[in-house]
């Protein structure tokens, strides 16, 4: 017997119709990369969506076209996806801070016909263009007069350009399985690898990302997506605001913390979400200062571990409460996230970090599992550490074009390729990336736990833990710091400060400190060029 009810697609631009129907004058305020400060409504912007469905209708873009956009986030950022998803077309996210050649790799894997694109990045464009043939319309989001010089050919400033279209539009009616969006992963090894989302699992992953025990957030809340929108999709929230109808904050391109804290302060944010970079900027600016943060109630940290040091900060100098979570661009992103549940709500001072140094419980909508190298699963006691896997709607089936198919099993789950435990609770703890976890002598040594407690030392500003070979161990624990400014921390003193605080066996057998780490495009420590710096690092124990 079939359910009785209706079929009623889940279409992402059914969000920007709900929110400019229900929440229509509900702000968006953007930092424009113009420079001011200029403010649109959610009623505004599905207007002028409908415009850039239609414009690109006009100029012969079809369903299933890939769209890119090269921005940072703005209004009209915003507007170009829910217009590109609203005609059938898939808005395909670049990451301005890759080389020009892998956007360009990207870009002719994706074969993107046409690109929305920030002034600040038409120099990008310029060096790439002729290399990718599919290309046609370059769409700069300006206005005619702040249009440069360019020698691109096809350039058009986005106001003259949607200048062309009334409105008079219906989206295109579309099956709810239709991809909508793209993004590549960063491509820490080998090429990047293409991530397809479709209308409903976007709509499925706000809906999941508003629930009370995930972002928490509502219509009374203003948010500040400083994490990206070429960043996994801004983390959801360029979905999850509209269909809660949240007045949104767009920070445009700057994210030093002065410039945070002034649109923290003057919009009056409640909730904002970015990687741990970001709020050390902020942190560093509020100490100089002696800044508050009266109305900012609650800060998701994610994308790498967030310091224990970073969410005491918050938590007790400034009153505000840090979600730790974890997910990936393959997962729309989500996956995780540290709200209390009751067996911790009363848990405060270390017992309370201890929690919130995990990445959290999976919102309904992720199943998660950890298992041992064959697949056995593994058990939930807060120690034991596996391979983590996922499933859900809103996470990959394959990669576009078939990569990566090893990472996709037969009963649907996702091989992350990260390593973590979970606790009785259902907390799960990242430990590794399953190819940055040192093997010594058969056992697993997470190097991220050694990260973490060099971090904890006041001179150190930065540091990574790597696998050296070892002829008897086969790899030992190297770890490698940077030293804050005028700081003279020895190999020593290090190693007496982190004894005691984790197994002894799991102590680095040495100290090598330089001035700098390397980082991916997205911030994260680019282990794969630190391993090959130290490829023929000779141990004092070897
Ligand atoms: P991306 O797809 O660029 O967001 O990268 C996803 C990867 O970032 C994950 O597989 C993790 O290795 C890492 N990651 C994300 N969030 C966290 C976190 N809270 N703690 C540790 N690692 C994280």
């Amino acid at each position: 017997m079939l359910g009785l009810m209706q079929h009623w697609p889940l279409l992402c631009h059914k969000i920007i119709d709900h929110a400019a129907r229900q929440h229509g004058r509900r702000e968006i305020v953007s930092r424009s990369v113009e420079g001011p400060i200029v403010r649109t409504t959610y009623g505004e912007a599905r207007a002028r969506a409908l415009r850039v469905a239609q414009r690109l209708a006009a100029d012969g873009y079809r369903r299933g076209d890939r769209i890119a956009t090269l921005a940072w986030n703005t209004a009209r950022h915003l507007e170009t996806w829910y217009g590109i998803m609203g005609m059938g077309g898939v808005y395909h996210t670049l990451n301005p801070r890759l080389f020009p050649e892998q956007i360009a790799w990207i870009m002719n894997h994706a074969e993107d016909r046409c690109l929305f694109v920030d002034l600040t990045f038409l120099p990008i464009v310029e060096k790439i263009a002729s290399s990718v043939p599919s290309l046609g319309r370059v769409i700069v989001l300006t206005d005619g007069a702040h249009l440069p010089a360019t020698a691109l050919a096809n350039v058009v400033a986005y106001e003259d350009w949607l200048a062309g279209a009334d409105g008079d539009f219906d989206w295109v009616s579309l099956d709810e399985n239709e991809a909508c969006g793209m993004c590549y992963t960063s491509g820490t090894t080998g090429d990047p690898k293409g991530v397809v989302y479709s209308h409903r699992s976007n709509v499925l992953h706000a809906m999941m990302a508003a629930q009370p025990d995930a972002m928490g957030v509502n219509s009374r809340d203003v948010i500040l997506p400083v994490v990206p929108m070429f960043h996994a999709n801004a983390w959801g929230l360029a979905q999850t605001a509209p269909l809660i109808g949240a007045k949104l904050v767009m920070p445009g391109g700057r994210m030093d913390g002065e410039s945070i804290y002034e649109l923290l302060d003057t919009e009056k944010v409640s909730f904002t979400a970015a990687v741990p970079t970001v709020w050390l900027m902020l942190l560093q600016h509020l100490e100089e200062t002696g800044k508050k943060l009266p109305h900012l109630k609650r800060v998701v940290i994610g994308g790498s571990a967030c310091p224990r040091a970073m969410t005491e900060k918050f938590e007790k100098n400034y009153g505000v409460e840090v979600v730790h979570a974890w997910g990936m661009t393959e997962m729309s992103p989500l996956g995780s996230l540290g709200s209390l549940k009751p067996e911790y709500a009363g848990l405060e001072g270390d017992a309370r970090l201890d929690i919130k140094e995990k990445q959290g419980h999976p919102p309904f909508g992720v199943e998660m599992r950890i298992t041992d190298d064959d697949g056995n699963e593994l058990p939930w006691d807060g120690k034991t550490f596996g391979r983590l896997k996922v499933r859900g709607p809103a996470v990959a089936s394959s990669y576009y074009g078939g990569a990566g198919a090893d990472q996709f099993d037969a009963d649907g789950w996702f091989d992350t390729g990260d390593v973590a435990h979970i606790d009785q609770n259902g907390y799960m703890q990242i430990t590794d990336r399953a190819k940055d976890v040192i093997k010594s002598g058969g056992e697993w040594i997470s190097s991220i736990e050694l990260e973490n407690l060099a971090i904890g030392h006041p001179d150190v500003a930065e540091a990574a833990v790597i696998g050296v070979a070892h002829p008897k161990w086969d790899e030992r624990p190297l770890l490698i710091v940077v030293r804050k400014p005028g700081r003279t921390v020895t190999r020593e003193a290090l190693i007496d400060y982190m004894a005691g605080k984790c197994a002894k066996w799991w102590l680095p057998d040495d100290v090598a400190f330089v001035d700098e780490i390397p980082h991916t495009a997205t911030g994260k420590i680019q282990k794969i060029t630190l391993r090959e710096q130290f490829k023929d690092y000779r141990l004092p124990t070897a």
